[in-house]
């Protein structure tokens, strides 16, 4: 059988089942083609989709813009190593820099991926500032940061760790947003504190900015680093470009993702100060780091996000799915900020939604028993918000 050929969807099922480590809990639908923020499986039958690759697809399936600049590229150098200089690279570094308020970026191809570079990042400065002794992590429980070996065990959930010890050492835990946790935590041994702006994967949850306030002011009193994982809350989700914009805390180190390349990986890790000049020739490295490909498809998306309003959009649009989402029966509670929702249900049936939801074409994400995600394309309408509600509200 030629690699490329087409397969059915029992054939795709089948042989994703006997080839592919079964790392996800997988639906049994197989998806060809996207649009906009529709997707199309095998059969041709189209769903909206409010999930979007995991708050990836911020500018929907396909951008015109993205894939234009994608293919353009592909055509012209894809990779080259990073022992060499490219064009766009810096054009992209220089355009993220001065959207973000850092000062420097260092480009690899995952979220992951940049939550270790920071956390290396933070290690090196401590050791450089002479104090070999300020290694400790603090991060929030019920957080998320990726599935690296020193991702999982910031990442606050003994689920994910459980299986994988010995852990590096030296991770310390705060329940989220509990300052007096924070300030008993933090100190002379602390060499970072690592929190998201808006905790995505537990069940969406903002920090307040008294919390954030308090992790910058203990960083500035013991010398450690700020670090934002924005790698679900940057780039336009929360209705603003950034999530730190929400507090107007200013971290020193911020990691990106998910949204940067339209769909195309790439991840990045931004460095504010003295941050931004502590890594070395040998120090970090990546090969696919900021390729000539993922860098045009950065540029194109987030030129787009920008320049298209969709960060306006999130922010509007998200306040509209929000009422809409408190009408529907059995709800709990409704949270989050622009795009990046919550809906949480009295009972148990956020699966069952989801799974009738999938059936009736609508792609939303259940989390545990009671609640469903929303990360849709920033660019979704009022329209396509009320087609979702009216698919919940018949699946409810
Ligand atoms: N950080 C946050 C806040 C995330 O939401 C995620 C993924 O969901 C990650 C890090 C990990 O990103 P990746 O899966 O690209 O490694």
């Amino acid at each position: 059988m030629a690699v490329t050929q087409q397969t059915s969807a029992e054939e795709t099922i089948a042989l994703d089942n006997q080839y592919v480590m079964h790392t996800y809990g997988k639906l049994p639908v197989v998806f060809v083609r996207g649009e906009g923020c529709f997707v199309y499986d095998t059969e041709g039958k189209e769903y909206l989709d409010l999930v979007a690759g995991i708050a990836v697809n911020g500018l929907g399936h396909c951008p015109p813009k993205v894939v234009d600049a994608i293919c353009k590229q592909a055509a012209t150098l894809m990779h080259t190593s990073n022992l060499y200089y490219t064009t766009l690279q810096p054009q992209l570094a220089k355009f993220l820099v001065d959207i973000s308020g850092m000062n420097k970026a260092f480009f690899c191809n995952s979220g992951a991926e940049a939550n270790e570079a920071a956390m290396k990042l933070a290690r090196k400065a401590t050791k450089i500032a002479g104090h070999p002794e300020k290694t400790e992590i603090i991060t929030a429980l019920q957080s998320f940061h990726g599935r690296t070996l020193a991702a999982i065990t910031a990442t606050g959930q003994p689920k994910y760790q459980k299986s994988f010890a010995p852990l590096p050492p030296d991770y310390k835990y705060v329940p989220y947003n509990d300052i007096e946790a924070l300030k008993a935590t933090a100190g002379e041994k602390t060499c970072a504190i690592m929190m998201e702006p808006v905790q995505g994967e537990s069940g969406v949850h903002t920090a307040t900015t008294e919390f954030l306030q308090t992790a910058r002011e203990l960083c500035d009193k013991f010398g450690a680093a700020l670090i934002f994982d924005e790698v679900q809350t940057g780039l336009g989700r929360t209705g603003k470009l950034f999530g730190y914009q929400h507090s107007g805390v200013i971290p020193d180190i911020m990691t990106l993702a998910k949204t940067l390349g339209g769909g195309f990986p790439i991840g990045a890790c931004l460095a504010k100060g003295h941050y931004a000049d502590v890594f070395e020739p040998g120090d970090h490295a990546s090969t696919f780091g900021g390729t000539p490909l993922a860098s045009a498809a950065a540029i194109a998306a987030v030129t787009e996000i920008i320049e298209g309003g969709w960060v306006e959009n999130a922010d509007e649009v998200g306040k509209y799915f929000r009422e809409r989402l408190s009408e529907l029966p059995g709800i709990k509670e409704v949270r989050g900020l622009g795009l990046m929702i919550a809906a949480e249900f009295t009972d148990p049936i956020a699966k069952q939604i989801a799974s009738r939801a999938l059936d009736k074409g609508l792609i939303v994400n259940p989390i545990g028993e009671n609640i469903l995600r929303f990360v849709p394309p920033l660019i979704i309408t009022r329209e396509l918000i009320d087609r979702a509600i009216s698919i919940i509200r018949e699946c409810i």
